[in-house]
């Protein structure tokens, strides 16, 4: 099942170049009370928004996929896991370009771990990126990202299929310098979400997932998840083994080679295999008070 949010908060599924209007199946989610739990409240109760739109569906209003605003599909995830230089040519690459490594070694992931980008940092596709700090190199990194469906610590590798409720895309944008990665990671719109999720009976060759991104049309990247240094399952035994694991967390895999600058007026467009395609539009942040 492919699901979107898309234009005022609708839930879609995906069907083609169609989206049929589902939003009615959000229904089934608990009324919530202060505080509120550290899940996003659609993953958590995945299999029952499921059910009911199977149910609903055929009568729901069906739109052309065209010409809807998406929107991430994840609206509230806890936090977002994020694996660093995790593709063997994407290291190398970093270690030889000045311009990405900013005289910080680039140490391999299986040393430094992973890290932590802000949840205000989420956008989905139709939102765009706006560049925050136009007079440095931004750059896109294309990524398969994991939707953590059941919560979990210490997750063994074999068990970590068991937790992961979907997939989707991801751009973990990134402005190079010398500071931190949840610093330059964390800007608002650096962390692109979409098209849509795919529940994960739906997606079934993750190990073996092909992405590409192009940027005004020219190639930039283009991987498959087989290279991954860490894999998947690697990925959730490792962060599972520091933090919890809740339902809508989100994992971004890591960047393969191909990392470049974008600026205002750029299009990204980047696809991956079995989960869908976006555009995103890159422009110059309003760096007024706000
Ligand atoms: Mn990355």
């Amino acid at each position: 099942m492919k699901i979107c949010r898309f234009d005022d908060n609708r839930l879609g599924l995906v069907e083609g170049d169609e989206v049929r209007d589902v939003t009615a199946a959000l229904e089934v989610l608990p009324s919530q009370r202060y505080p509120l739990p550290t899940v996003d409240p659609l993953v958590a109760n995945l299999p029952r928004v499921m059910d009911e739109i199977r149910r609903i569906a055929p009568s729901a209003q069906t739109l052309p996929l065209a010409g809807r605003r998406l929107l991430a599909p994840v609206a509230n995830p806890g936090k977002v896991i994020a694996a660093p230089v995790n593709y063997r040519k994407h290291l190398e690459e970093a270690r030889g370009d000045a311009s990405i490594h900013f005289e910080n070694q680039v140490h391999e992931i299986q040393q430094i771990g992973l890290f932590l980008k802000a949840t205000s940092s989420i956008v989905g596709p139709s939102q765009g990126v706006e560049i925050q700090h136009p007079d440095r190199r931004n750059d896109h990194e294309a990524e398969v990202v994991l939707v953590i469906g059941k919560a979990g610590r210490n997750i063994p590798r074999e068990r970590a299929w068991d937790h992961i409720a979907a997939y989707t895309g991801g751009l973990d944008m990134t402005v190079r310098g010398p500071q931190e990665r949840s610093m330059r990671k964390s800007i608002d719109s650096y962390t692109v979400v979409g098209p849509w999720m795919v529940t994960a009976d739906e997606l079934r060759n993750a190990q073996e997932l092909d992405f590409w991104l192009t940027v005004n049309g020219h190639p930039r990247q283009r991987a498959n998840t087989r290279d991954l240094v860490l894999d998947i399952p690697t990925l959730i035994a490792t962060a599972s083994s520091y933090y919890t694991l809740h339902p809508g967390d989100l994992l971004f895999t890591g960047t393969p080679e191909g990392v470049g600058p974008v600026v205002d007026g750029d299009v990204i467009e980047v696809e991956f295999g079995g989960i869908g395609r976006m555009l995103v539009d890159v422009r110059n942040a309003q760096g007024r008070y706000a």
